[in-house]
């Protein structure tokens, strides 16, 4: 996240705030796939005496088959790898199923509706009137599916009540059709919300990985810098005292950097940091640790490494800066401390002090080679 450019991360939380939606979408369904059988049920109860029962019983029969549908995609869903929970994979088959439900259950609705009965037509109306308040929540995060889903189940009703000769008839569809377009209004500014609420997620998680990652990185060689390094150096030695396993220490320092800088400019200096901080990283296996700790000084801690396998690496480290290509310095070089975990060390910290010591001594006996402790 924190190497990516501005441009790009904005397009990484776009699509991670739609599949954010997705998975909204997806946990709020079991209610609505529930409340709408639920809902035709007790519609179909009301009305039992007052329409043809083959009817009620060929629209529940049609609505339980795409129920079942509608269930069988949801355990699909959560029982996918959360990977594959992506808008392009399921937002397709999700409409698809939506829109045989709500067809359904409006078609339905349309045929209970009888030209002189009242109490079968008011019944009717506010159930599919129920039906779009619940779609509201049950869709809130697709503002798409809401009105899509109101439109279905509510219109067919609606218009057919409108063009009925009496007034009252008239007065219901009118009521319905105002309310209607109240909620869709009401669910633009839902769904905005919600968008603001997804994106502000996204964006205050990748501020606060990005933060955390500038606090321990030293910016000029990528490597962890002092305190990172000391915090993990920390628990890694602890784990490997309290687990047997041998453990060492490396103590890195540019010779006569100092001169690099006075002949060759900070800027070179700073090149020939970065170069050293690569080969440090490349060279270390994913266990290990290794940081660096001010100036031109780097600390490396092999896990599960005996003296002899750490003073190999050493070696190896050693002869890779001094063949490291840099286009503007000549003579690059480094003398390397080694030490070994023992049982008189209290911690980390005795521990590279023993490499430091080592190290010391490398410079002492004329720099460019490594010392062990
Ligand atoms: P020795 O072989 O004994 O280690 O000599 P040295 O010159 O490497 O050691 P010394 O401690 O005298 O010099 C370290 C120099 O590193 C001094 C300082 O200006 C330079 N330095 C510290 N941090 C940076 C940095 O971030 N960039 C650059 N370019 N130079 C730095
Ligand atoms: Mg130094
Ligand atoms: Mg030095």
């Amino acid at each position: 996240m924190y190497l990516l450019e501005v441009q790009e991360r904005d397009v990484l939380i776009r699509s991670q705030v739609r599949t954010d939606r997705l998975h909204l979408l997806f946990r709020q369904s079991f209610f609505s796939v529930l409340g709408s059988v639920l809902a035709a049920l007790m519609l179909s109860w009301l009305c039992w005496e007052r329409v043809g029962h083959e009817l009620v019983g060929c629209w529940l029969g049609l609505l339980s088959a795409s129920t079942l549908l509608r269930v069988a995609l949801l355990t699909l869903y959560f029982r996918s790898p959360v990977d594959t929970r992506t808008p392009q994979r399921w937002e397709r088959s999700y409409w698809l199923t939506l829109v045989l439900s709500a067809t359904i259950w409006g078609g339905g609705a349309l045929a209970l509706m009888r030209p002189g009965d009242l109490l079968t037509q008011a019944l009717v109306l506010l159930f599919t009137v129920g039906m779009s308040v619940s779609a509201v929540s049950c869709y809130s995060a697709y503002r798409s599916m809401t009105i899509v889903s109101i439109a279905l189940v509510l219109l067919p009703c609606s218009l057919w009540l409108l063009f009925q000769p009496g007034s009252t008839q008239i007065g219901m569809a009118a009521a319905s059709l105002v309310f209607a377009s109240f909620v869709i209004s009401a669910t633009r500014k839902l769904s905005d919300a919600m968008e603001r609420a997804f994106r502000l997620t996204r964006e205050m998680a990748c501020a606060h990985s990005i933060a955390i990652h500038a606090a321990q990185t030293d910016e000029l060689t990528g490597l962890k810098n002092r305190r990172a390094f000391f915090h993990q150096a920390g628990h890694t030695y602890e784990r490997c005292k309290r687990e047997r396993i041998p453990l060492c220490a490396l103590m890195i320092d540019i010779d006569h950097f100092k001169h690099i800088n006075d002949s060759y400019g900070h800027q070179a200096g700073d090149q020939v940091l970065r170069l050293i901080g690569g080969v440090i990283r490349h060279s270390i296996g994913e266990e290990d640790i290794c940081g660096r700790l001010g100036g031109e000084e780097f600390a490396l801690l092999l896990t599960d490494t005996t003296l002899d396998l750490a003073r190999t690496t050493a070696e190896r480290l050693r002869q890779a800066i001094a063949q490291l290509p840099c286009e503007h310095v000549e003579g690059i070089t480094a003398s390397l401390g080694v030490a070994c975990m023992g049982a008189g060390d209290q911690d980390v910290h005795m521990l590279l002090n023993d490499a430091d010591k080592a190290l010391f001594r490398a410079k002492a006996q004329g720099r460019n080679r490594t010392a062990v402790a």
